[in-house]
């Protein structure tokens, strides 16, 4: 019996075996045993998700040995590459190769298929998620068939596979649509929460990539501004960069700790931080892939809703007011980040232009309250929840979200009639019974 739990520590199972197949051949024998032998498998990446998408009491297969760059096509900016390959890895590869994703999320510890599994995303209007930089895949399916699909091939099972939480098979390889490398400068700075919201919609056309980290309770929010510039430093790593991680690491940290022991100082934490900010205000710049990701080193655990666009600010203006008037105790910053839509059949942002909003609540500290009633204002603007993150949602919520809910599990079921890729969460998920 092995174990296994995923990056917050909520999560954790005793799987039969975990499996490390090297290649699409030792990829197909797994599941063919495995279909053998009645077992289930589930497919992880590097566990980065808050929810129990990976866990099982069967048979984990982890392809942290099925990583690589396999090939670029340079006149297109495209590459093909091992699903397995994690973010950190793949980055600096495609750098040197001059070539990069044209937009990341705020850490690089994910393998790329896990990330755009989920719909990973980071922000800025202008910019689809991960999944959508993704321009075909190779799925390896129950019956150890390989599917290619694209744009132009299997177009249904590409748009299902795009954001699949390793429900349809085990991708094995993805081809990237990517662009040339680029240099971007990032800005912080403390501002008022209500003058960031009114201009926002200035903000959002002035920047590439825009995002508010605001402490909930407070009326201050840390922005960043993303920019590209003509060069930069290589290797960020000066002082300002350590001050930077002192604040969002350790004394975050030792603000959260106060917090877990006295619960009733969290407003008066998020007052100290939201001066404290100051010490991370400033611009730094470098390579896009190491401006994009930032080193989180505490534990928390997180629910991020994608809210339609034009409501966002209402659903965000309604949660400020519900955690002020039931004085919810939260000493983690919330973020707030925006995309552009997509036409991914599970993806968060499928049909529209969404704001993003992720509260937070520090790992060891109670956050049921806070992310039930919270969830229950991103229900009342039709917000879908992030795959990755926790929500309270079932089958019978999810379908009236997503248009091609149908789709997506008409085809699940043909590719796995026995559901050897289903665990009991998505089980529930998807409302297939027990
Ligand atoms: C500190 C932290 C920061 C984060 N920042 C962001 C952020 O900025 N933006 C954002 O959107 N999310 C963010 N997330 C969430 C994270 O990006 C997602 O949960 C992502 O899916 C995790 O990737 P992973 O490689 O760890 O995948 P896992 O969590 O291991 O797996 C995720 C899903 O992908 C499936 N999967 C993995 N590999 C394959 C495969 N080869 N074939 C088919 N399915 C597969 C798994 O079965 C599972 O359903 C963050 C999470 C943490 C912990």
């Amino acid at each position: 019996m092995a174990k296994w739990k995923n990056w917050s520590g909520a999560v954790s199972c005793q799987p039969e075996k975990i499996v490390y197949p090297r290649s699409q051949e030792e990829i197909i024998t797994v599941i063919q045993e495995a279909k053998q032998k009645g077992k289930n498998i589930r497919v992880v990446g590097s566990g980065h998700s808050f929810t129990p998408l990976v866990e099982t009491n069967s048979i984990i297969m982890s392809l942290d040995q099925h990583s690589g760059v396999t090939k670029i096509d340079f006149s297109q900016c495209q590459a093909w590459v091992h699903a397995g390959t994690k973010l950190y890895l793949l980055n600096p590869f495609l750098n040197k190769e001059g070539m990069a994703m044209e937009n990341l999320g705020d850490i690089d510890r994910q393998s790329i298929a896990g990330a755009i599994s989920t719909g990973t995303h980071g922000t800025g209007i202008n910019f689809r998620n991960i999944s959508s930089q993704a321009i075909a895949l190779t799925l390896v399916t129950a019956q150890g068939e390989v599917i290619e699909c694209s744009e132009k091939e299997n177009v249904e099972v590409f748009k299902a596979a795009q954001v699949s939480l390793g429900a349809l098979g085990i991708i094995s390889e993805i081809k990237l649509q990517l662009i040339p490398k680029y240099h971007l400068q990032s800005e912080k700075k403390v501002r008022g929460f209500n003058l960031s919201l009114d201009e926002l919609p200035q903000s959002l056309a002035e920047n590439r990539h825009y995002e508010l980290f605001w402490l909930p309770g407070t009326d201050r929010v840390i922005e960043k501004k993303l920019n590209t510039v003509e060069s930069g430093q290589d290797r960020p790593g000066t002082w300002k960069d350590s001050l930077e991680y002192m604040v969002e690491n350790g004394l975050l940290w030792f603000f959260c700790e106060c917090h877990r022991f006295f619960p009733g100082s969290s407003f008066g934490i998020n007052k100290a931080m939201s001066k404290l900010g100051i010490f991370i205000e400033g611009k730094k710049s470098g390579s896009s892939e190491q401006v994009f990701a930032s080193p989180r080193k505490i534990r928390f655990n997180e629910m991020e809703y994608a809210v339609p666009f034009d409501k966002g600010l209402e659903a965000i203006g309604e949660l400020d007011a519900w955690i002020k008037k039931e004085k919810i105790r939260v000493s983690f910053p919330a973020e707030i980040r925006f995309s552009q839509g997509d036409d991914i059949y599970l993806s968060p942002s499928q049909g529209r232009n969404s704001i993003y909003i992720a509260i937070h609540q520090y790992k060891g500290i109670p956050y049921e309250e806070y992310f039930r009633g919270a969830e229950k204002i991103f229900r009342r603007y039709q917000g879908r929840p992030h795959w990755g993150k926790m929500h309270f949602l079932e089958a019978k919520d999810l379908k009236e979200l997503y248009p091609n809910w149908n789709s997506f599990h008409n085809i699940r079921r043909e590719l796995d009639p026995q559901g050897i890729f289903l665990n009991p969460y998505l089980k529930k998920l998807f409302g297939v019974a027990p």
